[in-house]
């Protein structure tokens, strides 16, 4: 796992960029964006993960995607509905 860079650690807590960081939530894992940081776990690409997730899936989750793209190939009914609208 990599380590979250350029972060530091105040009273508040995990500081980046002048942002307060929130470790994942459990949607996060395997999320590539996920860093190691003072054994917790952070996203590299957004301070409070929870957030992210609040609304739905998180639009920057590797894993997520990764599961979304392999649904989208194997859905037989919208693939014969693709192949009918191309004749
Ligand atoms: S990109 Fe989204 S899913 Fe991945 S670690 Fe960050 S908040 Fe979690």
């Amino acid at each position: 796992m990599a380590v979250l860079q350029n972060a530091s650690k105040t009273p508040d807590g995990v500081m980046l960029n002048g942002f307060l960081l929130s470790p994942v939530v459990d949607q996060c894992e395997g999320c590539d964006r996920i860093r190691d940081f003072e054994e917790e776990k952070f996203c590299s690409s957004y301070p409070n993960p929870a957030s992210k997730w609040a609304g739905g899936r998180c639009n920057f989750a590797t894993h997520a995607k990764i599961e979304v793209a392999a649904q989208a190939k194997v859905n037989p009914l919208k693939a014969s509905k693709r192949a009918a609208k191309g004749r």
